[in-house]
């Protein structure tokens, strides 16, 4: 569990500078041979894209760096529980390990929802560790809906 709590807070970093950029504050970071091969937070409102989810979007930094289709033996950090979508790509990128920091009852699809990872359906589960820095994940999502409806 070396540098776990690093990985996140760099994770944690990319979920504010998404906020700031009006995105929703979620970020994530891809590790490899304990080093970070990609980071980025949510980019669905810059790019015009419902895909481009923190996870989804360093997956696809990372296939592209490294040359590859899929990510064996890599380790996924993200602030937030995954949604269905993310838990797919994830599990299809053969993603060794998924660490996330808060809960997401209302959207996450890995301990909440459809639980894509306990179907028979899903043919590569990653290790699962949650609520890494869980109070400073979830923190910068409140404060991120709380500003937004002061303003609306
Ligand atoms: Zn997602």
């Amino acid at each position: 569990m070396v540098n776990t709590n690093h990985f996140m807070e760099l994770a944690l970093a990319e979920a504010r500078s998404a906020g700031a950029r009006g995105e929703v504050p979620i970020g994530a970071v891809l590790v490899l041979d304990n080093a970070v091969v990609a980071k980025a937070g949510n980019r669905t409102r810059e790019l015009n894209d419902v895909t481009e989810h923190a996870e989804i979007t360093v997956i696809r930094m990372a296939c592209e760096a490294l040359g590859q289709e899929r990510l064996t033996g890599a380790d996924l950090y993200v602030t937030l529980e995954p949604c269905t979508m993310c838990a797919a790509a994830i599990s299809f990128a053969r993603i060794r390990r998924l660490y996330y920091g808060a809960e997401d009852p209302k959207g996450g699809g890995v301990d909440n929802g459809v639980r894509f990872y306990r179907q028979p359906t899903c043919h590569h589960t990653p290790e699962v560790y949650s609520g890494i820095a869980e109070r400073d994940a979830a923190n910068i999502l409140r404060e991120f809906f709380q500003q937004k409806r002061m303003e609306d």
